[in-house]
């Protein structure tokens, strides 16, 4: 049994190549009352990404447009392209005390834990180290050396923002990283600022306890 809660944002960030897409995906299907939130970007679709799956694919004007009518909840620039998170979404699962995680960058944390405070919590996934990451990054393959070299830097810089995070990682282990992923998950569930429904309970704890 649980109260009735309040809603919370999971946000995942780490340097492209530690693993983040990967493990959002394991969380998703292991917390099925979990939903992503999806955002919004100007880059163009890879092969295999869908509209409103893995992004909503807006032109530049689309998207400051968004912005303009305050439907992003955080909005950042990241390599030369713009992400937000639409705002909709987000205040109808909080406040129907369902979760959301949330793929983005420390940018959008910052922005996220301003516009909806207390209500998010930050989790930093760390590669084991910069050198298992450039080798993870060589091995997708297709990169130029000046864009692994671009990543690198571009890494470096994500990671120097983990000390913002409520909790940081390692991921060495796949599955350890999920497990602990959602063990922060669960404790944040079980917050008592987030249980809406405790006053209720104990002004008549006896209501809850009569037998299914
Ligand atoms: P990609 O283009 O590889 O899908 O994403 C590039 C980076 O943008 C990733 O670090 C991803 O987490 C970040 N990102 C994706 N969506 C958003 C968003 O809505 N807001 C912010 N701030 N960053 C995002």
């Amino acid at each position: 049994m649980s109260l009735a809660r309040r809603g919370l944002c999971l946000v995942l960030a780490a340097p492209s190549g530690a693993g983040k897409t990967s493990i959002t995906r394991a969380l998703l299907q292991a917390e099925p009352e979990l939903a992503l939130s999806v955002s919004v970007t100007t880059r163009t679709p890879r092969p295999g990404e869908q509209e409103g799956v893995h992004y909503f694919f807006r032109s530049q004007a689309a998207f400051d447009a968004m912005v303009g009518r305050g439907e992003l909840l955080e909005w950042a620039g990241v390599f030369s392209r713009s992400y937000g998170s639409p705002r909709a979404p987000v205040e109808a699962a909080l406040a129907a005390g369902r979760d959301i995680v949330f793929d983005i960058d420390w940018q959008g944390h910052r922005q996220l834990r301003a516009a909806l405070p207390g209500d998010v919590v930050g989790l930093f996934i760390l590669p084991p180290s910069l050198t298992e990451l450039e080798a993870r990054l060589r091995g997708r393959g297709g990169d130029t050396e000046a864009e692994i070299a671009r990543r690198m830097a571009q890494a470096r810089d994500e990671m120097s923002h983990a000390p913002e995070f409520d909790h940081v990682l390692v991921n060495d282990d796949f599955e350890q990283t999920v497990a602990q992923t959602r063990a922060v998950l669960q404790a944040a569930r079980l917050a008592t600022a987030r249980q809406i429904g405790l006053a209720a309970f104990l002004a008549a704890p006896n209501m809850r306890m009569t037998p299914e």
